[in-house]
């Protein structure tokens, strides 16, 4: 076995034990004579996953008894439409804040659905920073207010959360769910695609709080509405059997690490050494983030040209080093440091970044 060190945007790394464990329960689960994937989702031990894996969501966020977890298919992006579509309901509207491609999707879906007010557009500078949150004022009859927590193509997050009286803030945080701790009263709904710090793709989860929940539409095509999900536990159809298992096993991995705080101070190692190897190159590796909003899952940089930016890339593979090419709409390059990328990855980027530029 030889495992690259994979800064993929995502899908990403998954935690050594998740896999090890996945691979060895595979052809017989516990005695089952079948694999977890080969049963039916209504039979006791798939349940048994699943009720511990919503039980994980629970245990690691320090959710109170008034969230409900949910396990819905078609990743994040069903999100988009599915909260518009469950909230924004006749002569409603909602804010949103435009931090980037992730946000502009989503307001994009939005506005097919409802009318939407845009609090902050970051597009007149590139999407490379945010506003201080007391500077954002939500409409008050606003049904919520919709925040991409972690910006997964520019490269910033958020790290304050704006005051919104009973408004509901919705956030999607896929790209940084259980990397910190969170001041949960703020949030009506969490989503996230789980394919950056949870599991496989094509699960999303979805936490919703129970007076959102109950403002959910009832008048929605069956799997569109929040309500028939949660009143059926997440089974309303087959639920997506193996995402939910691995992301179960990732979870348990992240709970025996030390849960949120544990994540926080690592994902705070892991950037700060590729920060400090950017910002200690006098000038060689550029990062276009404004500094008080850099994000901590994933790192952006530009090289003097984009000449050296291949050579980096390829140069950077042939090492073991894999996957820090740029979103192919802005260029440059990414290290996605996720919950699972060992801190010893992230050193051995900002080493190899160091010999790169000492070269040069
Ligand atoms: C990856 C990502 C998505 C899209 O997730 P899918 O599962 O591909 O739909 C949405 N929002 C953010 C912030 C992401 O990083």
């Amino acid at each position: 076995m030889n495992r690259i060190v994979n800064f993929s945007a995502g899908p990403s790394t998954l935690p050594l034990s998740a896999l090890q464990e996945t691979a060895a329960e595979l052809p017989d689960y516990r005695g089952a004579g079948m694999s977890l994937i080969e049963m039916s989702h209504r039979g006791k031990q798939y349940m048994a996953v699943q009720s511990e894996a919503a039980a994980l969501v629970k245990s690691l966020l320090g959710l109170s008894d008034r969230f409900t977890v949910l396990f819905l298919g078609g990743g994040a992006t069903l999100q988009f439409s599915m909260v518009p579509l469950n909230l924004l309901g006749a002569g409603k509207s909602c804010d949103f804040t435009l931090t980037g491609a992730w946000a502009g999707k989503a307001f994009a879906d939005a506005a097919k659905v409802g009318k939407v007010n845009v609090l902050f557009d970051g597009k007149a500078q590139n999407y490379t920073t945010l506003p201080d949150p007391t500077t954002l004022t939500v409409s008050p009859d606003a049904a919520y207010l919709h925040m991409t927590s972690n910006e997964t193509i520019g490269g910033i997050q958020w790290r304050d959360w704006p005051d919104t009286g009973a408004v509901p803030i919705v956030a999607d945080m896929s790209s940084d769910i259980m990397s910190r701790r969170l001041p949960l009263e703020k949030f009506g709904l969490i989503y996230a695609g789980a394919q950056k710090n949870l599991g496989p793709a094509g699960l999303a989860l979805a936490i919703v709080r129970d007076d959102v929940l109950a403002r959910c539409s009832d008048e929605l095509p069956a799997y569109l509405g929040y309500k028939i999900h949660a009143k059926n536990d997440s089974m309303y159809n087959t639920p997506p059997v193996f995402c939910v298992y691995m992301l179960g096993k990732t979870l348990r991995w992240l709970e025996a690490l030390g849960g949120l705080d544990a994540a926080e101070a690592l994902a705070e190692e892991r950037s700060g050494l590729v920060y400090a190897a950017i910002d200690e190159s006098n000038g060689y590796y550029r990062c276009p983030v404004d500094p008080n909003v850099r994000s901590k899952m994933n790192v952006v940089w530009r090289l003097p040209s984009e000449t050296l930016e291949k050579q980096f890339v390829a140069e950077a593979e042939a090492r073991g080093l894999s996957g820090l090419k740029g979103h192919r709409s802005v260029g440059g390059c990414r290290a996605s440091l996720y919950n699972a990328m060992p801190v010893e990855g992230a050193k051995a980027l900002a080493d190899f970044m160091k010999a790169f530029a000492g070269r040069a």
